[in-house]
């Protein structure tokens, strides 16, 4: 057994940025980080779009676990806002969840993120624009730090830890058990005590952080899951917006349902990707800032939030159905003209080569209404329209749709308004919170966590 002052569970953004500033603000005390996946270098998806072409269920997801988090490969989208990424100002006040999210954007720029440019909704023309046909443009300043640089801050921070805090990869953590006042972590063929204990296990982990809030009386509740498609279409068509502002988020209200449609994470010029949850492929998107690596298309997801209400519980298993469905026609992720979804007809690879928008991802052609709730993709066909009233193209035959895109909302952990469990001392925070839903709010709550710890010291 090997004891440590604090252990964290995952070396996601929030892990790290836990880590960060227990070095910065307590740093006599002893630190160990246990990450189910592999150091930043060894991290590689197979997917090599030659002789891999789609996911082969690796026992660990490159994408989705290691040093970085789900955050490595992302397209280091940094945005600073309450308005969306999650719900941490509602714990910690709105003052201070953007002064953490400002400071963790310090930190970036300091280690490597120099130079990136920070775009900003405020006072922006297009917020009339999307007024006037039933959008909303909601406030937010992004760093876009791109899948390259972030990957340099993500080394720059390892190698500023790694003489400082024990770093344990390849070392899921099975069981957490409460020993006298501490707790123990519970890997296979070792233990780790500690007196402090923040777990930061991300979407990846979300099924054990269910057991682990079973296994010790921490109550949970969990009744929301977002479903759409990831849209591609040619760059030109948003470049008025992504050269001002980045990325949009822009919500309509559709006129059928009254349901939220939601644009997210807009990628100029970048690739559609594939993402394995849990073995569920589905589908997500980013962007590099080197202009040599990047492309002639824009993507984005569009996205409607489902929320459930009693007796139904499981808002995932919804999502995860509806995916698996995608993986059984698809045999993993689809691809459809929009033109062919408005007519009622599969796409063929024939309509797709033959189409103006050269597709980033190879995916299946097919159907996705046979796939995808009416509700839902009324609500992506209606949405697609408005957006073509501010983004002429938007609405054309050739945009592809990939499905399906589905957002997971963990379960919520019940916490204090300190990030702390009934169990004084065990901590949970980011995306496995189910608080955060991003690099900016996850990475602020691991700052937070490690403040109240090292006052504490
Ligand atoms: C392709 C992609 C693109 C994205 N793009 C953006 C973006 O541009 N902007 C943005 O804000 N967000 C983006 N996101 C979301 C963002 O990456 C997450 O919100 C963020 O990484 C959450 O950080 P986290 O530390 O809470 O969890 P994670 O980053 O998920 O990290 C959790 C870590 O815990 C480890 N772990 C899990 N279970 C265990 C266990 N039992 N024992 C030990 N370790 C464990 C995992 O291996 C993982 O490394 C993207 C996500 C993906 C997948």
């Amino acid at each position: 057994m090997k004891t440590y002052d604090v252990v964290i569970v995952g070396a996601g953004p929030g892990g790290i940025y836990a880590a960060y500033e227990l070095q910065e603000r307590a740093p006599q005390l002893k630190v160990a980080v246990l990450e189910a996946g592999h150091p930043l270098e060894r991290r590689k998806c197979p997917i090599d779009g030659k002789t891999v072409l789609s996911c082969v269920n690796c026992p660990r997801c490159s994408i989705m676990s290691g040093f970085g988090g789900a955050g490595a490969f992302s397209d280091g989208k940094y945005n600073i806002t309450n308005d969306f990424g999650g719900t941490l100002h509602e714990r910690i006040g709105k003052r201070t969840a953007l002064e953490l999210m400002r400071y963790v954007d310090g930190v970036n720029l300091e280690n490597g993120g120099a130079g990136c440019k920070l775009y900003s909704t405020a006072g922006s023309r297009f917020q009339k624009l999307c007024l006037q046909n039933r959008l909303k443009l909601l406030e937010a300043s992004v760093r876009h730090l791109g899948t390259d640089v972030n990957a340099v801050v993500l080394r720059n921070l390892y190698d500023r830890l790694k003489d400082w805090a024990d770093f344990y990869f390849d070392t899921p953590v099975r069981h957490i058990r409460l020993d006298g006042t501490g707790f123990v972590a519970e890997c296979d063929g070792a233990s780790f005590a500690c007196a402090k204990c923040v777990v930061s296990v991300g979407r990846s982990g979300s099924k054990w952080m269910e057991a682990v809030c079973a296994e010790l009386g921490i109550g949970t509740k969990s009744n929301r899951v977002d479903l759409g498609v990831r849209v591609e279409l040619p760059a030109v068509v948003f470049e008025h917006l992504t050269d001002e502002l980045y990325e949009s988020k822009i919500v309509y209200r559709t006129e059928k349902f009254e349901d939220n449609v939601r644009t997210f994470c807009m990628n100029p010029h970048g690739i559609v990707v594939e993402e394995n949850t849990n073995g569920i492929v589905t589908v997500n998107g980013h962007s590099y800032e080197d202009p040599a690596l990047q492309t002639q298309n824009t993507n984005f997801a569009l996205l409607v939030s489902k929320h459930f209400s009693e007796p139904f519980k499981d808002s995932n298993g919804y999502g995860e159905s509806i995916a698996r469905l995608s993986n059984m026609l698809g045999g993993g992720v689809m691809v459809q003209r929009f033109g062919d979804l408005t007519r009622g007809r599969r796409s063929t690879v024939q309509r797709i080569e033959e189409g103006l928008v050269v597709p980033t991802l190879s995916a299946t052609p097919g159907d996705l209404s046979l796939v995808l709730p009416k509700r839902i993709l009324d609500g992506v066909i209606e949405m697609i329209s408005a957006l073509d009233r501010i983004a002429p193209g938007t609405a054309n035959d050739d945009t592809l749709l990939y499905g399906v895109e589905v957002k997971f909302y963990n379960m919520e952990v019940e916490l204090s308004d300190r990030l702390e469990t009934c169990h004084p001392g065990l901590f949970v925070i980011g995306d496995g919170s189910g608080i955060t839903h991003s690099l900016s709010h996850a990475s602020a709550s691991g700052v937070f966590v490690a403040r109240e710890i090292a006052e504490g010291v």
